[in-house]
């Protein structure tokens, strides 16, 4: 030990135990020459990879490993010369350097090892940078257990913003967009157009067939939606059996197609539920944003007037503001 301390050189002895303990960490060490041959492969790497190091001593760590991304470690490893330090890279960056699995002691699950990863210089006796040592830290368990919990948080959010029996947004986070979409229209005038819905005789669905026909009254009308309208248009479950959409870049005349399209595809539909055969109509407002509407509201109760003169002037039609409801 006080060779080692003092800085005189290893006698044979305290060499032996230094690699006794290299050998059994916990993490894995991999030193390189600076030509990338392996001259240290540890018993952590020797586990994870199935190769012995006596296997690989000497050997070009890029043809023994060829998936390894060798441009990056390139990189990495000159950097560490250059900065004359240590170069860290969080799994976060880049999920693993080797494609080792790793039990997962707790779920008993197996998955791809999870590793940080530090780049240290070596120095030779002579003070010069001579070797690079890899340091290979298994983090899986904290890992996965992060990523869990980004998964569960997004389905959280998910959950939060979406009506669950449509799938649609619900009207706390559909309103949102509304209010977002009535700004970006201030600050560049754009085509965009509210449209909302409302079931004709629902009631008397639920009356005449059940609740439970009623509500796949419902998922068929928001599949239906679905199949109608493009991806980027905004639709929400707004209430009991009303529903609405921002149609992005779409004028009013586009949005009278768009409508007619969505209405006469209710009417053609037929509902099938358990023995139930099932018909349906829809009325339908719609009102195009200009700078004369002065808040979101305002556009949205000029689109529920449209609705309600539909549903006054016979139902399963679609009243357009400033083009017939007049
Ligand atoms: P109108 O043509 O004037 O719109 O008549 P309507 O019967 O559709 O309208 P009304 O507002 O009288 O009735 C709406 C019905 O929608 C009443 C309510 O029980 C039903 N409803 C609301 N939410 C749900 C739901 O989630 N599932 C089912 N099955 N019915 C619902
Ligand atoms: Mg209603
Ligand atoms: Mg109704």
């Amino acid at each position: 030990m006080d060779t080692f301390v003092t800085g005189n050189a290893l006698d044979l002895e305290d060499f032996h135990w230094l690699m006794d303990i290299l050998q059994s960490l916990d993490v894995g060490l991999v030193v390189l020459d600076k030509s990338y041959n392996i001259q240290l492969w540890n018993g952590f790497m020797e586990n994870y990879s199935g190769i012995h190091g006596v296997a690989i001593n000497n050997h070009n760590i890029f043809e023994t490993f060829p998936d390894l991304p060798q441009s990056w470690l390139k990189h990495k490893v000159e950097d560490a010369i250059v900065l004359q330090g240590p170069v860290f890279n969080s799994w976060e960056q880049k999920p693993f350097l080797f494609k080792f699995t790793a039990a997962r002691p707790f779920t008993g699950l197996s998955s791809i090892m999870y590793q940080n990863i530090t780049i240290m210089p070596l120095r030779s006796i002579h003070g010069t940078i001579s070797h690079v040592c890899i340091i290979i830290y298994d983090v899986t368990e904290s890992a996965t257990n992060q990523l869990g919990l980004q998964d569960a948080n997004e389905k959280l959010r998910a959950l939060s913003i979406t009506d669950g029996l449509t799938q649609l947004y619900n009207r706390a986070y559909w309103q949102e967009c509304l209010v977002q979409e009535y700004n970006r229209f201030k600050r560049k005038s754009i085509n965009v157009t509210l449209m909302m819905m409302d079931i004709d005789f629902f009631k008397k669905v639920n009356d005449t067939y059940g609740h439970p026909a009623g509500d796949e009254v419902l998922r068929t009308l928001s599949k239906i939606l679905k199949s109608q309208l493009r991806a980027t248009d905004v639709a929400g479950r707004y209430g009991g059996e009303e529903f609405a959409v921002i149609l992005l870049d779409s004028d009013i005349e586009k949005s009278i197609m768009v409508a007619e399209r969505v209405r006469k595809a209710v009417e053609a539909h037929t509902v099938y539920y358990e023995d139930l055969v099932i018909k349906f109509t829809l009325s339908v407002g719609l009102c195009q944003l200009t700078s004369s509407i002065e808040s979101a509201q305002d556009w949205l109760v000029n689109t529920d007037n449209c609705l309600y003169y539909s549903k006054e002037h016979g139902r399963n039609q679609v009243t357009a503001y400033g083009i017939n409801n007049k």
